[in-house]
């Protein structure tokens, strides 16, 4: 029986980095999206043909707990496990700080945060009856240091998701070990519209002297979902390049 991997908003970017990271990995996967269907169903079939695995991909917004539940319920039907969580999805509005609205700030807390809780409560639910499995939170620098008022909402976002992993960690003790990546800068859609001088200024911050390639974070999920990783359990993994603290 293959070990089940789900990675919500893996439709483009990290998400979808990490999906064919676990498919290489022998993982059946599944493959979430909000509105990107051709993108995901671009990736299935790439993946089908590609690797000897079994691929979902279902369209769920994860900030909306009826539809977060028909989709854990659809890969336990089909799979009857889920073995690792990726809780990816997320989004940034960035304005400035005069234009910053409660409706974006609550979209950005409902997808990000309130997301990360619902599907990790979903399926912690059947990983606690198997007694084991693995939940990777995608937070961000932005919720620990590199913090910009443009995107204020979404470096809250990201702190709240610091603090639920180390709340998840200890709430599914000791059969679910939950850890959170914090990447920098990543070359992804995300950060398409970025205005080059500014990309060029945050680049030279980085010790590396560029952002990370998608699968860069993708490596270090599939790393901490194993079982080398085994004793990693409540982290947030730092994954930036380095910078220049001195
Ligand atoms: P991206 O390229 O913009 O992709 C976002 C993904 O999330 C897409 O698959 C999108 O689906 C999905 N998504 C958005 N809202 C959703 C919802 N309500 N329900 C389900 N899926 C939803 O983003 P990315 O750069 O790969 O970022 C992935 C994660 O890494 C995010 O949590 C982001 O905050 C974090 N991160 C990114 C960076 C960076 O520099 N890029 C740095 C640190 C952390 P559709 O395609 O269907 O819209």
């Amino acid at each position: 029986m293959k070990p089940v991997a789900l990675v919500t908003g893996s439709s483009r970017g990290i998400g979808k980095a990490t999906i064919i990271e676990f498919a290489k990995k022998g993982y059946d996967v599944v493959i979430n999206y909000l509105s990107s269907e051709e993108e995901a169903l671009k990736l299935k079939k790439m993946i089908e043909e590609t690797y000897q695995v079994q691929v979902l991909a279902i369209q769920a917004d994860v900030s909306k707990e009826e539809e977060v539940k028909n989709m854990v319920e659809e890969v336990i039907h089909t799979f009857g496990h889920i073995d690792c969580l990726v809780n990816n999805a997320g989004i940034a509005i960035d304005t400035t700080f005069e234009d910053k609205t409660v409706e974006n700030f609550r979209r950005t807390l409902d997808v990000n945060l309130i997301g990360t809780f619902l599907v990790s409560k979903y399926v912690g639910k059947y990983m606690l009856e198997k007694k084991e499995g693995t939940i990777i939170n995608i937070s961000s620098t932005n919720g620990i240091d590199t913090i910009y008022p443009e995107s204020l909402d979404y470096d809250a976002s990201k702190a709240g998701i610091i603090s639920l992993t180390k709340n998840l960690a200890l709430q599914y003790a000791p059969y679910i070990r939950v850890n959170s990546i914090a990447p920098g800068w990543v070359l992804t859609e995300m950060n398409q519209e970025l205005d080059p001088e500014f990309v060029e200024s945050e680049q030279q911050k980085c010790l590396l002297k560029r952002f990370a390639e998608p699968e860069e974070i993708a490596q270090v999920a599939v790393f901490l979902a194993s079982r080398d990783a085994s004793y990693i359990n409540g982290e947030v993994i730092r994954v930036d390049g380095g910078v220049n603290n001195g």
